[in-house]
């Protein structure tokens, strides 16, 4: 399966500042040796050589994951402001993809805000499902985009055949492979999934405060966590502001290296970043995250940073 990520930021879109755009070139430019300008190949290296923090971003959109099961169908994991990027491109896909199916970890608003720039809606050849364990889905959906919230309703864009389903207890069927989904620990409650197409299994958790009950080794989360490929993992805080800011609902990225660790997860992929931090600190929680991994003792597990635009294939 194909996963990309189109939003990774947590609680609010985090352009970023124009002073970090021009910190981030006069820092390049200052690296620049005469070496490096001689030739093509001279300017691809030194560019290639820069470190990610500063030849990039980690992107500053909401919560927004596509996984591709089968060709011509999207599956879609939250509408967070990344989900008008993702719309955006569509016009570039060949064949373009005629069905969606989006699935609400919960209703906090950045996993809600690109629902009203989500082009497929207005397209009427397309169908849109819906999809969460909680009732009254459609209300939430429409409920966003009432006046004076909106300028349009839900009902006034929307010439897709759309259906809302409210998840039961047994994994869907979908696009040849499974979504399993599990309820974890954030105020007002939140849904993590789980996709499985039968070889591989990819699980997005966003916005959990794990807690002792996550690592416990019940058949439940043995069935959810045990041995996945790749986990998509809340990871706002670090360690000291997990401690500060407990019953927030998010967890600390030391905290989900055990947690990966302890699940023997193959992939973690640090997600739902703090809008206050910028890619330098970004990319030092990561470096940490692998440092504190390192002095486990244990074996097997690569840990990233979640950045918008990236591709993965399992
Ligand atoms: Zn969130
Ligand atoms: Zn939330």
């Amino acid at each position: 399966m194909k996963v990309k990520f189109w939003g990774v930021r947590g609680s609010i879109p985090t352009p970023l500042p124009p002073e970090a755009v021009r910190s981030k070139i006069t820092t390049v430019v200052q690296r620049i040796r005469p070496a490096d300008l001689e030739s093509p190949a001279a300017r691809e290296f030194f560019l290639s050589r820069l470190p990610p923090w500063l030849f990039g971003t980690a992107g500053g959109n909401t919560s927004c994951i596509e996984v591709e099961l089968q060709p011509g169908s999207v599956v879609l994991f939250d509408g967070g402001s990344g989900l008008r990027e993702f719309s955006a491109q569509l016009v570039h896909r060949n064949p373009r993809p005629t069905r969606f199916h989006l699935f609400f970890s919960h209703f906090h608003y950045d996993h809600l805000q690109g629902i009203p720039f989500f082009a497929p809606l207005g397209d009427p050849r397309v169908s849109v499902d819906f999809y969460s364990p909680e009732e009254g889905l459609k209300e939430k959906i429409e409920g966003q985009m009432l006046t004076p919230y909106f300028p349009v309703t839900f009902a006034m864009v929307t010439q897709a055949k759309t259906a809302f389903h409210r998840l039961g207890a047994e994994p869907l069927p979908l696009d040849g492979g499974r979504i399993f989904w599990k309820r974890m620990n954030h105020p007002g409650g939140c849904f993590a999934y789980k996709v499985s197409d039968g070889t591989n299994s990819v699980i997005y958790a966003t916005d959990s405060e794990l807690t002792e009950k996550d690592f416990e080794k019940s058949p439940e989360n043995r069935e959810f966590f045990e041995n996945a490929d790749a986990l998509i993992l809340d990871s706002q805080y670090t360690l000291g502001e997990a401690v500060e800011k407990y019953n927030w609902g998010h967890s600390s990225f030391s905290l989900g290296v055990d947690f990966a660790a302890e699940w023997n997860i193959r992939n973690l992929y640090l997600f739902h970043h703090e809008p206050l931090y910028n890619d330098r600190k970004l990319h030092n929680n990561l470096q940490s995250a692998r440092w504190y991994y390192s002095h486990l003792g244990k074996s097997g597990l690569n840990i990233f940073l979640a950045e918008e635009g990236r591709e993965l294939e399992f």
